[in-house]
């Protein structure tokens, strides 16, 4: 069983994105993403937090508006006007969940497309669904990353993704498919979870339920990727596959945590750096 390190090739990923940062300042061109936070979800506060100091590191220029829960959704509108036509900003990222009294979808079209780094805007959706170069969410893309690196070609293999939601599941889909995987994906309304999972040569899950993938949910060899994360009464960290008994039948599996997760932080800055090389190469066409 091969454990996929999830932390080790985040690290090589920003080491690299560093790399390509330095030389970008080198002539003046210092990426910048802008982070709304709305409301103080502790979770959020900790992604955001996270997110800044990865971008420190990464020689990214990073703002966050941090914003009480009873701001208007004008205010909001407002400030990601100012964001989109702000040259030294590359990147917008509003952390989700917003307040219920904000229209979240309102807020995700109002960003301009090209500084999308979270890829969730409709127009990056739509060119995902298509196959066509796009802005791609993080997580999943994080999870393309780690196939690449541990040689696993999803063409011709049977992959199972357990959790449809539009970030985690649905990119995920479709990034499979593009590249040549038969991909069933299952939901909380889903008849018979194992029926969908024990024929797969892969099973992704993000749902967020500990111990939901257990041993007998799952064919032997199969490689098994967790991105779920769940915090338990005694704080530890676990995902959503019943880890101990499920590894000894992989033949690859990625740990919680250490896998998905730091993957998801070096996304966000890939993406905010090709933001960065898409502005300088705007500036170099005209
Ligand atoms: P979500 O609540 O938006 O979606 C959950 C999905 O799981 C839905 O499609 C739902 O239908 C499905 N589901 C719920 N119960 C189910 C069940 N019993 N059987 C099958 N499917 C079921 O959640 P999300 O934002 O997609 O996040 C999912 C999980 O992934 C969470 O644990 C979250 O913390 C984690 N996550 C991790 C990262 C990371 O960086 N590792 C990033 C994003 C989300």
């Amino acid at each position: 069983m091969t454990l996929i390190d999830g932390k080790a090739l985040s690290q090589k990923i920003r080491l690299n994105v560093k790399k390509e940062i330095d030389v970008l300042d080198s002539i003046g061109i210092t990426p910048g993403l802008a982070v709304i936070l709305v409301g103080d979800d502790p979770a959020s506060k900790t992604y955001v937090s996270m997110k800044e100091k990865a971008c420190e590191e990464a020689g990214i220029y990073s703002i966050v508006h941090k914003m009480p829960s009873s701001i208007s959704q004008d205010k909001i509108l407002e400030i990601l006007d100012m964001m989109n036509h702000n040259d030294y900003i590359d990147g917008i990222l509003v952390q989700l969940p917003l307040p219920k009294n904000i229209n979240t979808t309102k807020i995700i079209e109002a960003i301009n497309h090209e500084k999308d780094v979270d890829g969730f805007h409709p127009f990056n959706v739509g060119r995902l669904v298509s196959g066509l170069d796009s802005f791609v969410p993080c997580t999943p893309l994080g999870v393309i990353k780690m196939l690449e690196e541990y040689k696993i070609d999803p063409k011709g293999l049977d992959i199972c993704i357990v959790g449809a939601s539009d970030i985690v599941g649905k990119p995920l889909l479709n990034l499979l498919l593009n590249a040549g995987a038969t991909v069933d994906i299952c939901h909380i309304h889903t008849k018979d979870l194992k029926a969908h999972t024990q024929k797969a040569d892969v099973v992704i899950v993000g749902v967020g339920k500990v111990n939901l993938i257990t041993k007998e949910m799952v064919k032997d060899g199969a490689i098994v990727i967790d991105i779920g994360i769940n915090r338990l009464k005694n704080g530890k960290l676990v995902g959503d596959v019943d880890f101990e008994n499920v590894a000894p039948k992989c033949s690859h599996i990625t740990p919680v945590p250490g896998g998905v997760g730091p993957m998801t932080i070096a996304m966000l800055l890939e993406n905010t750096l090709q933001a960065a090389k898409n502005r300088k190469k705007k500036k170099e066409d005209n």
